[in-house]
């Protein structure tokens, strides 16, 4: 049994489109996940601006089968992730049905006002009445969740600013999983014992939730055939002043996989300042095929199959 999969959007924060980043992509986070031995069936996680080719191609291809069927994993809904929802074409299409599944974090917001919300006239020419599929929307928490067909989802919060969901998607022995956008635990009490505030039974405490969590994180993607993981930093710019921005070093990346035995890592959530230039750069450094851990660096257009 299979998974294929396909990045749409490597990026994070903002699409950075232009000669600098042609050949690993300007689009944010969105990847097609099918199984052809169910009919193809189609999972989409994100809708960055990525979603906006996919869903081209989806009205060219899928569409030509008849109407598109589809359900749409959000991880978190900040702007990066929802951004091409309304540049997604099978949402103006009769007959279609999309689910749309992801976390909300605060109790006044719902996701559909989050997504569909993008749809008013502040933001957009159509009105998310207009939209002609059938759209539905289900809010996730942290938990296992079977898809029918032998396809099962586990959800695990990440360590983000916003509730972030990471997906497990298990499917005939085979696990893709997805851990982006999250930064490692660490201990937010003060630690040192000269520093005003200082409590020793806080600051073991802190150490000890910081460490059960990164544990717990470690073990949500254990010996998964292919890991999609959150790389926005070099160790050196993260420890420089990211701390708390909820993104995670190549370095925690390769070393977090390493220990969940995990057989295949791709680097993703690329900077937008990147260029290809440096990104070869960073390959060169951080990718590797030894000792069981394939880790390589996630382009736009890419296609795996586990
Ligand atoms: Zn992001
Ligand atoms: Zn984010």
């Amino acid at each position: 049994m299979k998974i294929r999969l396909k990045f749409w959007g490597v990026r994070g924060s903002v699409p950075c489109p232009g000669p600098e980043t042609v050949r690993y992509g300007g689009n944010t986070a969105c990847l097609e996940i099918r199984f052809p031995e169910l009919d193809d069936r189609l999972l989409i996680i994100d809708a960055g601006s990525g979603l906006r080719s996919l869903g081209n191609q989806m009205m060219a291809r899928d569409f030509a089968r008849g109407p598109i069927d589809a359900s749409i994993f959000l991880t978190h809904t900040h702007w990066d992730h929802i951004m091409g929802f309304p540049f997604f074409v099978p949402i103006y299409v009769p007959g279609n049905k999309l689910t749309i599944y992801g976390p909300v974090s605060y109790e006044e917001d719902t996701l559909q006002g989050i997504v569909g919300g993008q749809l008013t006239y502040r933001y957009f020419p159509v009105r998310e009445a207009e939209l002609a599929a059938t759209i539905n929307y289900v809010e996730l928490k942290e938990g296992r969740l079977d898809l029918g067909d032998g396809v099962s989802l586990v959800t695990r919060y990440l360590n983000h600013p916003v509730l972030c969901l990471g997906y497990r998607i298990e499917y005939g022995g085979k696990v893709l999983c997805t851990a982006y956008d999250t930064e490692p635990y660490r201990n937010l009490f003060v630690t040192d014992p000269a520093a005003p505030g200082y409590d020793a039974e806080m600051a073991r405490e802190g150490e000890e939730v910081a460490a059960e969590q990164n544990r717990l994180h470690e073990e949500f993607f254990a010996g998964a055939d292919l890991l999609i993981h959150d790389s926005q930093y070099t160790e050196q710019e993260y420890l420089a002043g990211k701390l708390g921005w909820g993104h995670s070093s190549f370095e925690r990346a390769i070393a977090v996989a390493r220990r969940a035995g995990v057989k295949s890592l791709a680097l993703f959530h690329h900077d937008p300042e990147r260029t290809d230039a440096q990104l070869d750069d960073l390959a060169a450094n951080y990718c590797d095929r030894e000792d069981g851990l394939e880790i390589f660096m996630a382009q736009e257009g890419m296609e795996i199959e586990i």
